[in-house]
Parts: structure tokens; C-alpha cells; sequence
């Protein structure tokens, strides 16, 4: 029987690592995949959360089952820390999913659920695995126009054009902060706009919150998220702490589902816990205990702020090191971009043969749409990416 299955088309990230590993060479660079790494490329487990298992360790006396929907405190954390004052108990229905990855699958399945003849609009470009979960699916996808290549800023008078054509019973997916691939992001009055279009249509919003705190602070890139939730009844968010936590293995995530009114929640939270049992039973524990153990003791919760702060200030002075460097070396201010993105990607606007070029020349590798990960850069390599950008004619 499993002779007759066909194989897979590997992920074009994972493989890419996979090629970085087997380069011989000494100086090569590794802006690939999408994982935090610090100045000597480490990808360090924060002290909050390293704290937190501590506690948790001498703590916790049993491994006996949770919660299949997850744990009421990870829950009220998580959804305390994307909507703020927005966060209403009574009519927001709440999963702990394997990852963000996971939330975005949930998410999907639930709207299928409401709406068996669904289809999702996403943005061109997209992180690919949504539309590779979608097309495994068989959930039609509609692309909407995202970024602009001359400008690598967002086409925002054509996003709005596509999504638009969104109906009621259709889901547009938005990347609430560091568009992935792009870096690329909504101004507050855009998204404001975005609101009164999904206003106007009826469509479902799922918002794809996975580098909250990345970008211009916790609290700022929630702002498009919390505008949302303030003007549609009904709303999707599918969050991960994979980057914000540095907890990737743990695989935690969450599914928030705002609801009109507290019947539509009880039937929406009845649902969701059904699809994590058809799914994979209970959730991971260990990773949603974590963060919510730092989000819940003041002092954890204050170093890990604290500690997420200076991420997030490092990979911005990296942005304006490289968009400085470029400037130098082009004596034009068209990599300016670079410093106005926001999150752990820069979409550089390269051809596919310059990115061949730049892996083959310099040993720098970057993911074939020419998406480099801000956080693979250190002093010493920012001078050589930017050499290589302008030796490659981007
Ligand atoms: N959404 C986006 C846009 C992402 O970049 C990622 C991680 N690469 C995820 C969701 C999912 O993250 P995870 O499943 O690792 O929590």
C-alpha cells in the first residue's frame, strides 16, 4: 500500500537548511530559516523561561492529562497579552494548539466547519505553509495584492481592491505584525481601512499573530489586531510563541475565536475542543505552562519583557547597520526599505538568479524569494550581505 504514495515536494526552507549544513565552506551565512538567533548565532532559551521550569519542575506533581482545550490561565494570559482591555471572557473562545502552525490548521478547519464552501484570501506573497495547509486541505485560496516590488513597501490601494471581493462566509487572513516573507507592514490608518472593508463585506478576519513583540513593541504590534477586534464581531486569531518565547520545540500556540455573543462562544468553544480531540487529543502542556507562568509572575513576566525588548532592539539596529552600509555602498537611499520593515524578514526584491548568485559567490544564503532572516546578521556580516547585494546588481 504505501508504495503507491507519491512524494512530497520538500519544504523549500527546510531544504535550504539542509544545504547550508553540507557547504564546506568557512565563512558561510545562514539567513534562511525563520529562527532568532543572536549575535554569535545562538538561539538561546530565555531566562524567564528557563526560570519558569524551574518552578515548574519542583512545582508540578503529576503528568496525568490537562485540559483538551488547554488550561484556563494560558488562555486568559495569552489573550490578555494580544487584546489588552479588549479581552472579553464571556464571548471569546479560547484552544491550545500545537504551535501557531497548529491555531492556523484549527482556525481553518473551525471555518470550514461554519462554512463548508469557504475559500481564504491571502496575501501575494504569503508564508507558504499557509497556502501548502490550505491546498492540502482542498480550501480554495484567493490571493490578494500585498506587495509592491518597486517600492518593497505594501501595495495598499490594491490589497484593498482584492480583498474587497471577499463575502460574508469567506476568511481573509492577515499577518497582525512582521509580514512574513516580506517585512512589510499596515500602517494603523490602513488598517483601519482593512476594518471598514471587512465591515462592509462580512468576511471573517484570521489574523496570523506569530512575532508579537518583534516588531515596534508587544503592545504596538497588537494595535492592528486590537482595531479589528474593536469593529468585527466575529474574529480569528491564530497566535504562536515560538519566536516571542523562543520556546519553537515546545510547540505552543493559541486559537482565539471573538464571538458575537456568549451562545456563539459556548458553540464555538464546543468545537473547538472537539477538533483538538479528532486531531490529536490533548494539546501540548509544557510550553503553555511556561508561558503562562511567565506572563503571570511579575517579576518572570518583567525579565522576559526586558529580554524580548533588547531581541527586538538588536535586530532593529542590524536593519539600520545594513540599510546604512547599502546606502554607502549604492550612494542612493533605495535600500532605505531595509530600516523600515519591521520583524525578523526583509523581502530584498532580488531575481532567483541573483539569490543563486549570492549563495554561490558569497555563501550567504537567503530563501529563494530573496527573504533574509534580519537576525542571522552580526557586525561582521552585514558588510559582506551588503557587498553582495550590490556585486549581485539588486
Ligand atoms: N505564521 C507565520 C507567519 C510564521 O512565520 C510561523 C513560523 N514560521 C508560524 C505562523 C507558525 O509558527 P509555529 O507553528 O512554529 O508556532
Amino acid at each position: 500500500m504505501l508504495g503507491n504514495l507519491k512524494p512530497q515536494a520538500p519544504d523549500k526552507i527546510l531544504a535550504l537548511m539542509g544545504e547550508f549544513k553540507a557547504d564546506p565552506r568557512q565563512g558561510k551565512i545562514d539567513l534562511g530559516v525563520g529562527v532568532y538567533k543572536d549575535a554569535d548565532g545562538r538561539t538561546p532559551i530565555m531566562r524567564a523561561v528557563r526560570a519558569a521550569e524551574q518552578r515548574m519542575l519542583e512545582a508540578e506533581t503529576t503528568k496525568s492529562y490537562a485540559g483538551l482545550a488547554g488550561e484556563p490561565e494560558f488562555h486568559k494570559a495569552m489573550a490578555e497579552m494580544i487584546l489588552g482591555d479588549l479581552y472579553k471572557p464571556g464571548t471569546t473562545a479560547a484552544l491550545a494548539t500545537v504551535g501557531g502552525t497548529g491555531a492556523i490548521r484549527q482556525a481553518l478547519e473551525l471555518a470550514r466547519l461554519a462554512n463548508p464552501g469557504l475559500k481564504v484570501f491571502v496575501s501575494n506573497p504569503t508564508w507558504p505553509n499557509h497556502v501548502s495547509i490550505m491546498n492540502f486541505m482542498g480550501v480554495p485560496v484567493v490571493e490578494y495584492r500585498y506587495f509592491d516590488a518597486e517600492t518593497r513597501g505594501v501595495d495598499f490601494e490594491a490589497m484593498k481592491a482584492d480583498i474587497s471581493a471577499a463575502k460574508q462566509g469567506d476568511v481573509v487572513l492577515l499577518h497582525g505584525c512582521c509580514h512574513n516573507p516580506t517585512g512589510a507592514n499596515l500602517t494603523l490608518e490602513q488598517w483601519a481601512e482593512v476594518a471598514a472593508i471587512l465591515e462592509k463585506t462580512g468576511a471573517t478576519p484570521l489574523i496570523d499573530l506569530a512575532y508579537q513583540g518583534f516588531g515596534d513593541g508587544l503592545e504596538q504590534d497588537a494595535a492592528g489586531t486590537r482595531l479589528i477586534a474593536s469593529r468585527i464581531p466575529e474574529v480569528l486569531i491564530a497566535a504562536s510563541c515560538s519566536k516571542n518565547f523562543g520556546i519553537y520545540r515546545e510547540r505552543t500556540g493559541i486559537l482565539l475565536a471573538l464571538c458575537a455573543d456568549a451562545a456563539t462562544k459556548e458553540l464555538a468553544q464546543g468545537t473547538m475542543a472537539f477538533l483538538n480531540r479528532q486531531t490529536y487529543s490533548f494539546p501540548p502542556f509544557h510550553g503553555a505552562r511556561i508561558v503562562s507562568t511567565v506572563l503571570t509572575t511579575p517579576e518572570l513576566r518583567a525579565d522576559w519583557m526586558a529580554e524580548l525588548e533588547a531581541v527586538r532592539g538588536g535586530m532593529l539596529k542590524l536593519r539600520e547597520q545594513l540599510a546604512a552600509e547599502l546606502r554607502s555602498l549604492s550612494g542612493s537611499d533605495r535600500f532605505g526599505f531595509v530600516a523600515e520593515h519591521r520583524g525578523m524578514f526583509s523581502r530584498l526584491g532580488a531575481t532567483p538568479e541573483q539569490v543563486k548568485q549570492v549563495k554561490e559567490e558569497f555563501g550567504i544564503y537567503m530563501v529563494g524569494d530573496s527573504r533574509i532572516n534580519i537576525a542571522g546578521l552580526n557586525q561582521t556580516t552585514i558588510p559582506i550581505l551588503a557587498r553582495a547585494i550590490i556585486e549581485a546588481g539588486v
